[in-house]
């Protein structure tokens, strides 16, 4: 047994209460990974709980824990209670996440906690030495998939897909999915043998396919369409395109968290477009939500972190900037006057 699996089993072995956590603003790898972890860990007879630091897309309701007390808690609206799990925990997982301030609100207390910590993650650049054991990874496609591999190493699984619980299993499925953008990035033959594996353990893909990706309101598809013919500019010179989705917007759409997943992938389909960002102000205001893709020959991460306080994969990044909407299509052209071609094809 490599000596990164024999140690997570001790730390695994010798915990009860364990508290799973990942990213603000949660997307499918995040509530995959979460929630796959906590199948597995009930099956083992273990008492895991879930924190996300903010709410989940609705789409992924179903992969909750089904007994009530196990619900997942959201610590922008239950931070008691979550900062309650935490200082109960004898052992935290971090998943999906490369920076502990991705936490959000519960970084402090994950800090000045004395239970061990886990993480398991695949951005680049991750704060290993902030935990007591990393298992990071770049190469795959998720987290949810590294999870799987992770898994299948453990004396339990045994290297048999079938050992591992159905709803674990759904889980790890939608993660991956959803973080390939349904196999259309960041694939690599190892994820195309997750899914055969897992389809053979039982997984129903097209039932999982269908709650998930087709279960868009009316309103949400009208505002895709605003977004495409009224928000989004091309900017020639550097072949990128960009989209603006204000509060204003929202309202005027219903938009409910999630409603906005994917969008930033559509300028991608047009010939020549290498760069695509989507500029969401947030709710509450303060801060514009920063979310960037581009195609394979092209590092958006460098771009994030110099330019938009954030980071992620070289193809998918995010961020944050702390301007007005309105000065947000200035700022990006100059982020992209300044971006050297050695950063750009790094
Ligand atoms: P998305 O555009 O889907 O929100 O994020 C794309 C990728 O960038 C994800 O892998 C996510 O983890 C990463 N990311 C998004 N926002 C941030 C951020 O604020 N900071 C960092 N370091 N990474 C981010
Ligand atoms: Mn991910």
């Amino acid at each position: 047994m490599p000596t990164d699996i024999a140690q997570l089993e001790k730390l695994l072995s010798e915990a009860r209460n364990i508290v799973l956590i990942s990213h603000f603003n949660p997307d499918g790898d995040a509530v995959g990974s979460v929630t796959a972890a906590y199948h597995y860990l009930k099956m083992r007879g273990k008492n895991p709980r879930i924190i996300l630091p903010s709410t989940y897309p609705a789409n992924m309701s179903f992969l909750e824990p089904e007994d009530p007390a196990d619900r997942i808690v959201i610590c922008e609206t239950e931070r008691g209670k979550a900062l309650g799990l935490v200082a109960g925990a004898d052992l935290l997982v971090c998943l999906d996440l490369n920076r502990l301030s991705r936490t959000e609100y519960l970084e402090e207390a994950i800090l000045s906690s004395s239970a061990p910590k886990i993480l398991l993650d695949h951005h680049i650049a991750a704060e290993l030495d902030r935990f007591d054991l990393a298992i990071s990874d770049i190469k795959v496609s998720s987290t949810c998939e590294l999870l799987f591999r992770t898994l299948l190493q453990l004396p339990d699984i045994a290297s048999d897909p079938g050992r591992i619980p159905l709803r674990c299993a759904e889980s790890l499925y939608v993660g991956m999915m959803t973080d390939t953008n349904n196999f259309s990035n960041s694939v690599f033959p190892g994820t195309f043998d997750m899914a055969a594996r897992l389809i053979a353990r039982g997984v129903d893909k097209d039932g999982l396919q269908e709650k998930v990706l087709c279960c868009y309101s009316v309103s949400r598809t009208r505002l895709m369409g605003h977004m495409i013919k009224d928000s989004m500019k091309v900017i020639p010179r550097h072949r990128a395109a960009y989209m603006l989705l204000g509060n204003h917007d929202k309202k005027r759409y219903h938009f409910q968290p999630g409603d906005s997943e994917g969008f930033v992938n559509l300028p991608l389909a047009i010939a020549g477009i290498e760069i695509s960002a989507l500029f969401t102000e947030n709710t509450e205001g303060g801060y514009v939500r920063v979310s960037l893709r581009s195609k394979s020959k092209v590092n958006v991460n460098r771009l994030a972190v110099r330019f938009f306080n954030g980071g992620g994969h070289r193809n998918a990044s995010g961020g944050r900037l702390y301007i007005p909407l309105e000065e947000v299509p200035a700022y990006f052209e100059k982020a992209l006057d300044e971006y050297s071609d050695e950063e750009k094809f790094s």
